[in-house]
């Protein structure tokens, strides 16, 4: 028999799993050709996500979970989900219910044709700010025309992946995750599916703006090189400008002398060069950092207790 894991990364979701549960249940029982593994992943929960876990495992052992020893965020408890699944397949799904379980069985007939990587795509967003759809399509507008990969907009983590698929994630263990990029990288026979995405069922959604700025800065810095590149060709760009003009100064101070003056064009030049310097280091910065992160080699994440049992770390 097939396995399918659903993973389910979980912050603050007491009050969601309670719904999100018996809408597992009713999925599994509806396809019980396969075997089921629910791999619940806390990712540094507050409130009472990990009690609920565990009452959840005492009547249902196929109800997995994972316990982070804290909070991570969502692509590192992503990661420790694909560390633990074990299914032949396995389906990311959030635990507000904004992904429909009643998508699964279509997802699972691709896989069956032969598919690696069925992914969803939303025709709609639920509510979400205009200010937030904006930035969003702004963002993925820039990532796709600076890097080779096609990272898709309106396509989250509501996927299902093949075991192939997941063992090239496993793979691929930097700490600063931008998993949508990923999914692209890893290539693999790809199939979108449609569907339109809900509001979230209880709680709210945990990513605030200063959040979504930062996942962005990973998303372009670990998948393209073009802000580097900018910097360069603005340096070379400047420095002719720079060079042409220190001639002139110089063939005008031959020709007509030099009474001093020109005090605002030289302020301007050098605030403008001051900006731009700072700027590119600012860039370089950010690449530098994540290198010193990278080469810190420390482990993605720790482990509390898997399944009833403490982890030695
Ligand atoms: N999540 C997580 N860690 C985080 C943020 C979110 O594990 O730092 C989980 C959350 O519990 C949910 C899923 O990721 O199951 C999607 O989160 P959310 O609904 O907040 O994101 P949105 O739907 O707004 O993109
Ligand atoms: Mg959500």
């Amino acid at each position: 028999m097939k396995k399918i894991s659903l993973l389910i990364p979980c912050y603050n979701e007491e009050k969601s799993l309670s719904i999100l549960y018996p809408e597992l249940l009713k999925l599994m029982e509806a396809n019980n050709q396969y075997d089921w593994e629910l791999m619940f992943v806390n990712d540094g929960s507050t409130d009472g996500t990990m009690s609920e876990l565990h009452r959840l495992r005492q009547q249902d052992k196929r109800v997995n979970y994972v316990d982070l020893s804290r909070y991570f965020g969502k692509e590192v408890a992503m990661l420790a989900g694909f560390d633990y699944v074990t299914g032949d397949c396995m389906v990311i799904i959030d635990a507000d219910l904004q992904d429909p379980p009643s998508l699964i069985p279509e997802m699972i007939k691709y896989w069956e044709e032969g598919y690696e990587d069925v992914y969803a795509r939303r025709k709609s967003r639920g509510k979400e700010s205009w200010l937030r759809k904006r930035l969003s399509m702004q963002f993925y507008k820039l990532l796709q025309s600076s890097s080779r990969f096609d990272v898709l907009p309106n396509v989250g983590d509501f996927r299902l992946l093949d075991r192939c698929c997941i063992n090239a994630l496993k793979k691929l263990r930097e700490s600063e995750r931008y998993t949508k990029g990923m999914y692209s990288w890893i290539g693999f026979k790809k199939k979108e599916i449609l569907f339109d995405r809900g509001d979230r069922i209880a709680g709210k959604s945990s990513w605030n703006y200063r959040q979504l700025f930062s996942l962005a800065i990973d998303g372009i810095t670990s998948f393209t090189n073009l802000p580097l590149r900018i910097s360069t060709v603005i340096g070379c760009l400047v420095s002719l400008f720079a060079f042409i003009y220190m001639l002139f100064v110089y063939v005008k101070a031959l020709i007509w002398g030099d009474p001093v003056q020109g005090y605002p064009s030289m302020v301007m030049l050098i605030l403008f060069l001051g900006g731009i310097q700072l700027l590119s280091l600012g860039i370089i910065g950010e690449y530098i950092g994540r290198i010193y992160n990278e080469t810190k080699n420390r482990p993605d994440y720790l482990v509390r207790e898997f399944n009833d049992e403490r982890v030695d770390v």
